[in-house]
């Protein structure tokens, strides 16, 4: 695991890219100038680590684009102590801007070779998620609701109810809705039951799949 100078240099560069590309969030910015990327991926794709590209990881699963990353964490305005659930641990790349950003997180993956691997390679770059599991997006983290905000990091066909379900009042929910191509959409729970719908352009994730043991 090496990071150098090449790599902060890089990096920095992606994160000016990023910022060119609409992404305002200057704390998003610094989070994406600082997490080593490369060490995300497999060492075969380490020369493309820095460029605004989705690669793939473990078990068919991709490791999302950092602009889509940047946009979906820029629109959870994250503040300190934040108790976020993020759907799709996939790399751990998404957690790792989350708490960068100062986000509590709690976070989970259907893959279980994904999910094991992912629990065991957070904490050597330093970051403590309070909560690795391996679980079913569709039915969120019960036991540990509610939550500020709410990311899905895969493509969900439909609004699981139970996600909308575990969100605080004044909380947001961030998901990608849709099969093929998916509209990104952003919840804020305004009331018990009542909520504030955002439609926020049109992005490309993996499926979110039902859970598989
Ligand atoms: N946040 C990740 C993105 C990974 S892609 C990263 O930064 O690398 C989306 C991830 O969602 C994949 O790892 C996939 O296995 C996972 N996933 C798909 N369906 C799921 C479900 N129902 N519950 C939890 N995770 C799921």
């Amino acid at each position: 695991m090496k990071d150098t100078l090449k790599h902060q240099g890089l990096r920095n560069q992606l994160a000016k890219l990023i910022s060119e590309m609409g992404i305002t969030d200057k704390n998003v910015l610094n989070a994406l100038s600082k997490i080593p990327r490369h060490l995300f991926l497999d060492s075969s794709f380490e020369d493309f680590a820095y460029k605004n590209q989705a690669f793939p990881i473990l078990a068919d699963q991709t490791i999302s684009h950092p602009y889509t990353v940047a946009f979906q964490s820029q629109l959870l305005e994250i503040k300190r102590g934040d108790k976020v659930l993020e759907i799709g641990t996939g790399s751990g790349y998404q957690t790792a801007v989350l708490m960068e950003l100062g986000a509590e997180v709690y976070t989970i993956e259907r893959q279980n070779e994904l999910f094991k691997k992912t629990k065991l390679f957070l904490p050597k770059l330093g970051y403590w998620p309070k909560y690795v599991g391996f679980g079913d997006g569709y039915k969120g983290l019960p036991n540990y609701a509610p939550f500020d905000k709410i990311i899905v990091t895969a493509g969900a066909p439909f609004v699981p109810k139970p996600l909308l379900a575990q969100i605080k009042i004044g909380g947001t929910l961030v998901i990608p809705v849709g099969e093929e191509t998916q509209i990104m959409h952003m919840y804020k729970r305004t009331g018990m039951k009542s909520f504030e719908k955002h439609e926020l352009g049109e992005f490309k994730f993996v499926p979110l799949l039902e859970k598989k043991n």
